[in-house]
């Protein structure tokens, strides 16, 4: 099963149980729009190479398109346009006014020259720019893209229209319009959520122990956070491997070690070795998964001991594993909340680049603590009228406002 078929099953689960219309679930099961070019760009061998991109606008019914750019060479429409879907529902559970976007070129970025990877950024924008715009559809970093792809594809489309136009384009660096706090966004966002979840089943947060599978962007600031309001940290890990102490890491000082040990972990002081695999079955009161898709299986979901997971990467559990952790009564807050704090954000980045006024790091934090929390209780109230899994929730609320939107707007 890959990833898009895993996301049916809970979509499907959703559209039955809320009674979604035919008519709705007819419309939402296809991308509004989708485009494909040929980028041709000059290499540095001097001969033309065309590559092939795409952009998916799943749908507009609560607001412009929104969402991120990849660049990889498994990139496929099919991708794209399912990502984009996926788009669509995670800006709805948190209730901003976008529908889902995607798009992606076939290539691998790392065989590419910095000349060639802008030259490739500047095509690719400029070839979709008929469909993207502030007001219309608005992309953002995704895998193996950044701030500085960003700032590229801003100043292209920006040369176009003959002016600045910052509300393109999210994750651009801060000097080009960025918000302050993207970088962390994902990870406080990952630390509300299991905040509203130790509320919910009443744990305190200095009782309680995490692992976290991922010490990349989202994971280290995750394991930081968590920390900072008294979680013991027991393990983390990347693709090369994970530590563990049972008195606890301080990821500060682990992140350090990693940026001066070129990337091991092994060896940290006071540590010992844990594969990935084993941290994921650690007697954790918190589980955070923030590296890879389907990590969380049929296979492993029972001898999970967390008592809730917050899934700060995309996919991360099975739909066998989801049913499983219900009945172990695990809480499982699902990847379109936990990791909508990154989303949200950049939400915050358009409205600022939009109004030329920019907030201060607490403001961003505040309003990204009302909306994920608002989010948070939806999700939770509609799993529990509905008797389904956090996930089927999440699905149940975007779907419902989709549903109320397209209505009110005559669509069906
Ligand atoms: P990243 O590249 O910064 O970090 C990924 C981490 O996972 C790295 O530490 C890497 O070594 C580790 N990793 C890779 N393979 C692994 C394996 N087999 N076992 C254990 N660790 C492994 O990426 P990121 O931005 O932190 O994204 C992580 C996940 O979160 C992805 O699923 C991504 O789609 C999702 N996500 C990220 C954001 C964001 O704002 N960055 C937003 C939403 C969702």
């Amino acid at each position: 099963m890959d990833i898009f078929e895993m996301a049916k099953i809970p979509l499907q689960k959703a559209i039955s149980v809320m009674q979604l219309s035919e008519d709705a679930a007819n419309i939402i099961s296809q991308p509004e729009k989708v485009l494909e070019v040929s980028i041709p760009v000059r290499m540095d061998n001097g001969k033309i190479q065309v590559f092939t991109g795409y952009r998916s606008q799943h749908s507009t019914a609560l607001g412009p398109a929104k969402g991120g750019i990849r660049f990889h060479p498994n990139v496929t429409m099919d991708e794209v346009k399912t990502l984009s879907f996926w788009m669509t529902c995670k800006c709805a559970v948190a209730s901003l006014p976008y529908g889902g976007g995607k798009g992606g070129v076939i290539v691998d970025p790392h065989k590419l020259s910095e000349r060639e990877l802008e030259a490739l950024s500047r095509e690719y924008i400029y070839k979709i720019s008929s469909m993207v715009g502030e007001y219309t559809d608005i992309p953002a970093p995704d895998v193996n893209t950044n701030g500085k792809i960003m700032g590229w594809m801003m100043d292209e489309y920006s040369r176009l229209r003959g002016y600045a136009v910052p509300g393109l384009i999210t994750g651009k660096p801060l000097a080009l319009g960025g918000s302050l706090g993207r970088n962390a966004a994902t990870g406080y966002g990952v630390l509300i959520a299991v905040k509203e979840a130790f509320k919910k089943i009443k744990i305190e947060a200095g009782t309680a122990t995490c692992a976290v599978q991922g010490f990349g962007n989202v994971g280290a600031f995750s394991a930081q956070l968590l920390y900072d309001i008294g979680v013991k940290i027991l393990a983390v890990s990347n693709s090369k491997g994970g530590i563990y102490s049972q008195t606890g890491l301080d990821p500060y000082a682990v992140e350090k070690y990693l940026k001066d040990n070129k990337g091991l972990l092994s060896g940290y002081p006071g540590s010992e070795p844990i594969s990935n695999f084993e941290l994921l079955e650690l007697d954790v009161t918190v589980l955070v998964p923030s590296a890879l898709e389907m990590q969380i299986t049929g296979e492993n979901a029972g001898r999970v001991k967390a008592r809730i997971i917050a899934e700060g990467a995309n996919g991360p559990t099975t739909p066998d594993a989801d049913e499983i952790l219900k009945e172990k009564n695990v809480l499982v807050i699902p990847d379109i909340l936990a990791n909508s704090g990154g989303v949200t954000v950049s939400y915050f980045e358009w409205v600022q680049n939009l109004n030329r006024f920019y907030w201060t790091a607490k403001e961003v934090e505040q309003k990204q603590e009302q909306i994920m929390v608002d989010a948070f209780r939806a999700v939770c109230r509609a799993s529990e009228k509905y008797n389904v899994t956090p996930r089927v929730g999440a699905y149940i609320v975007a779907l419902g406002r989709l549903d109320e939107a397209m209505k009110l707007r005559g669509w069906c």
